[in-house]
């Protein structure tokens, strides 16, 4: 649900994303909430009570347009449908993470509401909004960008939607580890070769170094994330050893 449809077409069209829509693995309908208003010049926005800055968006237009969707839903599950879950994308919302994108790609329908100018009154989130998210303590001018990152976010998770199960399956955020540093062809650049390791062939030292360098990225750039992740003993004995390392990754 959003002011501006074609930003959310045209920018997911592309890509991984748009390739998805194209063989039905997930789709995407932008549907813009002007389409709902009531008001004969069209406008969907209005003066704050209590005055101050800026323009506040309308409840009316915004729960019409959650009906039209819901009842859109309804006639494609028929007596199975239950009701989506809407999210509302703001900064006071919690801040959108991998797990809650990992949780998200189990639902079927999710809507995705955007806000504009300073916002929207607060009756029309009391009455359809199950979810408040923010993607970060900043705030942008309105909530597409926002729904995008999210819906690209949860739509890779979707199986089927990467072409390599795996690339999903293994990277930043797993087991509240980053991903360990990738290399491709050639061999050197610059004078910097790729660590012999890779070019082994050995894929239980590959494997080792791989964990051992993911620990050692948390560690330096995610510290926070690294006292949440699973290591054995022998890890954090290991780890201790560098503790008084500085090093740069
Ligand atoms: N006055 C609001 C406040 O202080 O909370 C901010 C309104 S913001 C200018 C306009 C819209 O952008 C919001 O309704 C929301 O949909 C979106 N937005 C802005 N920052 C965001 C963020 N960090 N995360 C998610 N959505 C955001």
């Amino acid at each position: 649900m959003t002011l501006f449809p074609e930003m959310i077409t045209n920018a997911l069209g592309t890509s991984i994303i748009g390739r998805a829509m194209e063989h039905g693995l997930i789709g995407l309908h932008a549907v813009n909430i002007r389409d709902y208003t009531l008001d004969k010049h069209k406008r969907v926005d209005d003066y704050p009570y209590g005055g101050g800055a800026g323009m506040v968006m309308q409840a009316q237009p915004i729960c019409d347009c959650y009906q039209a969707i819901r009842e859109e839903i309804s006639k494609k599950q028929g007596r199975k449908a239950r009701s989506p879950r809407v999210i509302y994308l703001t900064p006071q919302g919690q801040v959108f993470h991998q797990k809650m994108a990992e949780e998200l790609a189990q639902e079927e329908e999710l809507i995705f509401l955007c806000g504009h100018y300073e916002g929207i009154d607060e009756r029309a989130l009391e009455l359809i909004v199950t979810d408040h998210v923010s993607i970060g303590d900043y705030v942008l001018t309105g909530g597409e960008m926002p729904a995008m990152i999210m819906i690209d976010a949860i739509s890779r998770l979707v199986p089927g939607v990467l072409n390599n199960k795996e690339s999903a399956e293994f990277e930043s955020f797993q087991d509240n580890l980053l991903e360990y540093p990738q290399y491709t062809r050639p061999e050197e650049y610059e004078g910097k070769r790729v660590p012999e390791v890779l070019l082994s062939g050995h894929h239980a030292k590959i494997e080792a170094w791989r964990r051992e360098q993911s620990i050692l990225r948390t560690k330096e750039r995610r510290p926070d994330l690294l006292s949440q992740a699973k290591l054995s003993e022998k890890e954090q004995e290991w780890l201790k050893r560098w503790e008084d390392v500085d090093f740069v990754l």
